[in-house]
């Protein structure tokens, strides 16, 4: 259906799981910057839609959702600044395809490239690597539409807010365009080392996740040994990928998938072949269906220093959550100021869980899970199931106060806020 401004309008609409239907009465798709500012500043409750990878309700509305998917695609690579700036809707692996080609590259990538760049900043999405900060921490600046349709442009370091405004949950307005930062394309070698032991990899834990430019680990928690670890290397830092044997474990043979059963033909190029970090540091490829699609996932973000302590507490927790799990990823971050990132002011590891699609039995682990990771100060990935609301996580969060402050100025009248951050943001 066309609706009278042109846009496309789209009813009974669900997310990429397919776990959640939105209870927004229409999906409203913008061509220009104008028409997306006139649909803001008419409409009384709204938010901007991604492409849908979250597995809760952040994007909900009871309003009108808003994708910029079919706003006019731009991608303009300013190589004085090294920046490139991006419409919102914009998809990593369109934008991943289009710098490599120019010659440049983006920091790192999340395990898939089918997010759209102003969701993933949103919640501060992330990959892997001891030295790398979430994708969010690429944001040099941004345009933001505003509760009254105007638009709100800033920089980094121009404005104190700034560190507030880029993990913004959508709660600020509607992200128009981002710029980001960009380096030099690099080579990147993939290998994967399947059956690693636990007691190596924990006694050298540091070693492990810094012996390439971005580590994964796969595991079930289960038993002795960790299905697999996956090593991106740059290929002039070389190193992890070219060894014979990784803490007890050995090089697949063939492409590998995270999850079992599961071809590793839709992953990216694996068997230490070198080629271009746009076709290597997501772990599945733009053109085929990202991880399992029939899952759930949760992840919780935790400071470094505990990392070993959270992995043994997650591997005592293997009675509970290994029967509900298809796979969990063990990662690194960089410590950041951005206020709403989980890894804000440590570096992190991010406890990641695949669950199969039994959301009632999902939920009834969470608060388990959740309470044995509370000492370690955990912190819930923004765009996956988390049962903890606002009285837990204001704690953990020391600019917290700051984003309702900076959220309640922005959008004085509450257009942007839905259920979602009334009980995980704004709830007592
Ligand atoms: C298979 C799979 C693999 C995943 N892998 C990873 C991973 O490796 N690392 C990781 O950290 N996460 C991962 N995720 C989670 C995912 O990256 C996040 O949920 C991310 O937010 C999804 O982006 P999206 O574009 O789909 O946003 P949506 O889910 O559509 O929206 C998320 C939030 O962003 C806001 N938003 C969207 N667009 C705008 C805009 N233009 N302006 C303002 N706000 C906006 C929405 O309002 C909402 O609050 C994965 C998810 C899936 C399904």
């Amino acid at each position: 259906m066309v609706s009278e401004a042109g846009t496309e309008l789209h009813t009974e609409e669900y997310n990429w799981a397919g776990n959640l239907r939105y209870a927004a009465a229409e999906v409203r798709e913008p061509r220009t910057v104008a028409e997306l500012q006139d649909l803001v500043a008419g409409a009384s409750r709204l938010r901007a839609l991604g492409s849908r990878h979250s597995f809760n309700r952040i994007a909900d509305t009871t309003g009108a959702l808003v994708s910029l998917e079919h706003l006019a695609p731009a991608i303009e690579v300013d190589s004085g600044s090294m920046t490139a700036t991006v419409s919102g809707g914009t998809r990593y692996g369109t934008l991943a395809a289009e710098l490599q080609r120019q010659g440049y590259a983006l920091h790192n990538l999340a395990s898939l490239p089918h997010i759209s760049v102003a969701g993933a900043v949103a919640t501060a999405t992330h990959g892997s690597g001891d030295r790398n900060g979430n994708l969010a921490t690429a944001v040099a600046g941004l345009e933001l539409v505003t509760a009254d349709g105007g638009i709100l442009t800033a920089r980094r370091g121009d404005t104190p807010d700034f560190d507030g405004m880029v993990v913004g949950l959508g709660a600020l307005g509607v992200v128009s365009s981002l710029t980001l930062d960009i380096e030099p394309a690099f080579p990147v070698v993939q290998t994967v080392f399947e059956n690693l032991s636990w007691d190596q990899v924990l006694e050298n834990f540091d070693d492990v996740t810094s012996s390439a430019y971005s580590v994964s680990l796969f595991t079930d928690w289960n038993g002795d040994r960790i299905g697999q670890a996956w090593l991106k290397a740059r290929t002039e830092e070389a190193g992890g990928a070219e060894r014979a044997s990784f803490y007890g474990g050995s090089p697949a043979a063939e492409a590998r998938h995270p999850i079992a059963g599961v071809s590793g033909s839709t992953c990216t190029q694996q068997l230490g072949v070198p080629g271009p970090w746009s076709d290597r540091l997501a772990h599945f490829r733009m053109e085929f269906t990202p991880s399992k699609g029939d899952e759930l996932q949760s992840e919780y973000l935790v400071p470094r220093e505990h990392a070993v302590d959270a992995i043994q507490t997650m591997r005592r927790l293997s009675h509970v959550v290994t029967p509900l799990l298809l796979v969990s990823e063990i990662r690194t971050m960089a410590a950041d100021s951005l206020w709403l990132s989980p890894n804000y002011g440590t570096d992190s590891i991010g406890l990641h869980l695949t669950w199969r699609q039994d959301q009632p039995a999902v939920e009834a682990v969470l608060p388990a899970v959740e309470t044995a990771l509370a000492p370690f100060g955990a912190r819930p990935h923004w765009g996956k199931l988390f049962d903890a609301g606002a009285s837990r996580l204001a704690p953990l969060y020391p600019r917290f106060a700051d984003f309702k402050a900076l959220a309640g100025r922005l959008d004085p009248e509450g257009k942007f806020r839905n259920g979602f951050l009334d009980t995980k943001v704004f709830g007592s």
